[in-house]
């Protein structure tokens, strides 16, 4: 499994304690859900990370962030976005046809 930064959602090395991008510490952050934090991030000021953090949704197939990527599609105004979350629906609820 790839780990994230739960602030920048850049790669980083499991266990790490600060990361090497943002410096934020990990740890302070463990409250919430992986899930949870990509869901916060879908609305990060910063317009890069919301794609990314749609991104990994799909990837991970998280079927509880389809509400707030239905609604990304339905408010967002950036097209990058937009499109990231509409691939990452498609991503999830693909989910059960996943074999071919
Ligand atoms: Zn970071």
């Amino acid at each position: 499994m790839t780990y994230y930064c739960s602030n920048c959602w850049n790669e980083i090395t499991k266990g790490i304690e600060v990361c090497p991008h943002c410096g934020t510490n990990q740890s302070a952050l463990e409250q919430e859900s992986f899930i949870q934090k990509l869901i916060r991030a879908l609305k990060h000021p910063e317009p890069s990370t919301p794609v990314r953090a749609a991104e990994i949704l799909g990837e991970l197939k998280a079927r509880e962030a389809l509400p707030y990527l239905t609604e990304l599609i339905k408010t967002s105004t950036d097209p990058f976005l937009v499109k990231a979350a509409a691939s990452s629906i498609k991503e999830i609820e693909d989910k059960d046809y996943k074999n071919n």
